[in-house]
């Protein structure tokens, strides 16, 4: 029995394979590695798909939601309002942004950040960072009304491609994020990320800040970093925004077909979809109410590739520590923090590699 790894990069990197290498090959022999035509041309079409007018290519995902919040000029010091239940990159850019994180609980159905208790943070806080989860949009109707004139940069690392209401992902928020590290559902060959928005003036802003604060060469209007996209990680990503709609297609039938094998089974709870939203299915998360630890074990031993996203939340990390959060300030990411368990999910999988994986599941659980 072979191994089924949680996301296979081969079989994505197959579906591109000669495109990348004509790709390389000329801008190998171009010799522009950082930027070039390709970045320019990757972040017309990433735009587009997003449904906004700019896009800031960026070196990854962190910088990009750095960036986002900095070219806000929000007071420093003030608040950001962000999910206990996200990958920690999101607060630490908010901390790097000199702004300082406001964590809330989330939502126990769909772990999503709960409305009601941004409501309750925001008095005070500048920004609102929504962290659309594992693939499908945080609630942004209501969101966007508690924020009223605050604004809301979304943290779309997780769900590119994903709608709601119809609305693509990176066009509900003033300006949005996004990685492109290899897992994510558009993975780079190294990282890369982007920031898109509306806003001609937050793009140039962005663009600017990453890039030594810098629109003119040795004039340098503002303090900034280095974060640009490398040029060939553009062609990568050219290549893979092309079959992304239909690799997230793919990855809400895999989806699909996991919700059909796993109905029944007790002991786990299965992944619930936000009236309104098409999810794209970054990760597929069950809960296992008892023993998670021990099912993620049985199913690694028998070769499948299960993970947990995330062991802890951000508040109790000790990197966190200085924000005073004691077990039990978010019980609903505490909870999901100890009972969740991603199987593996990629476009390319097959039924006999998801029938494998349930079968392994269901009887893990049984133990
Ligand atoms: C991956 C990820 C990031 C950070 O992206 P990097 O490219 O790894 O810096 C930020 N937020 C979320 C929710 C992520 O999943």
């Amino acid at each position: 029995m072979t191994d089924i790894p949680l996301v296979d990069l081969h079989a994505a990197h197959a579906e591109v394979a000669e495109e990348v290498r004509a790709g390389f090959d000329a801008v190998l022999a171009g010799g522009a590695y950082i930027k070039g035509p390709d970045v320019a041309a990757f972040e017309a079409e990433y735009a587009a798909f997003s449904g906004v007018r700019h896009a800031v290519g960026t070196a990854n995902g962190t910088d990009a939601l750095e960036l986002a919040l900095r070219a806000l000029d929000l007071p420093p010091g003030s608040g950001a309002v962000l999910p206990a239940n996200t990958f920690v990159a999101t607060a630490e850019a908010v901390v790097r942004a000199g702004l300082r994180p406001v964590l809330v609980d989330v939502d126990p159905e769909h772990l999503l950040i709960d409305p009601a208790a941004v409501a309750d943070a925001l008095p005070g806080a500048a920004v609102l960072l929504p962290v659309h989860l594992n693939g499908q949009l945080a609630p942004m109707a209501p969101l966007l009304e508690i924020a009223g004139e605050l604004p809301v940069v979304e943290d779309g690392a997780q769900s590119q491609g994903a709608r709601q209401d119809g609305r693509v992902s990176g066009s509900w928020g003033r300006i949005a994020a996004t990685s492109f590290y290899p897992g994510k559902n558009l993975g780079a060959y190294g990282d890369a990320g982007a920031v898109v928005t509306d806003d001609e003036g937050l793009a140039a802003a962005v663009r600017l800040i990453g890039d030594h604060g810098s629109g003119r060469k040795y004039v340098h209007e503002r303090f900034g970093f280095n974060s640009r996209m490398d040029t060939l990680q553009a062609v990568v990503l050219r290549a893979k925004l092309r079959r992304l709609p239909a690799w997230n297609q793919a990855r809400r039938a895999a989806a699909a077909r996991y919700d059909a094998l796993l109905a029944g089974v007790d002991g786990i709870t299965l992944p619930r979809t936000l009236p309104g939203n098409e999810h794209v299915w970054h990760l597929y998360a069950v809960r296992v109410a008892r023993g998670r630890d021990a099912v993620l074990a049985d199913l690694q031993a028998a070769g499948i590739g299960a993970g947990v996203h995330y062991p802890v939340p951000v508040h109790l990390q000790p990197a966190f520590r200085g924000l005073g959060h004691a077990e039990g300030a978010f019980p609903v990411a505490e909870r999901a923090a100890a009972e969740l368990l991603t199987l593996p999910l990629f476009p390319q999988i097959t039924e006999d590699q998801q029938s494998r994986v349930a079968e392994v599941l269901a009887k893990a659980v049984r133990r």
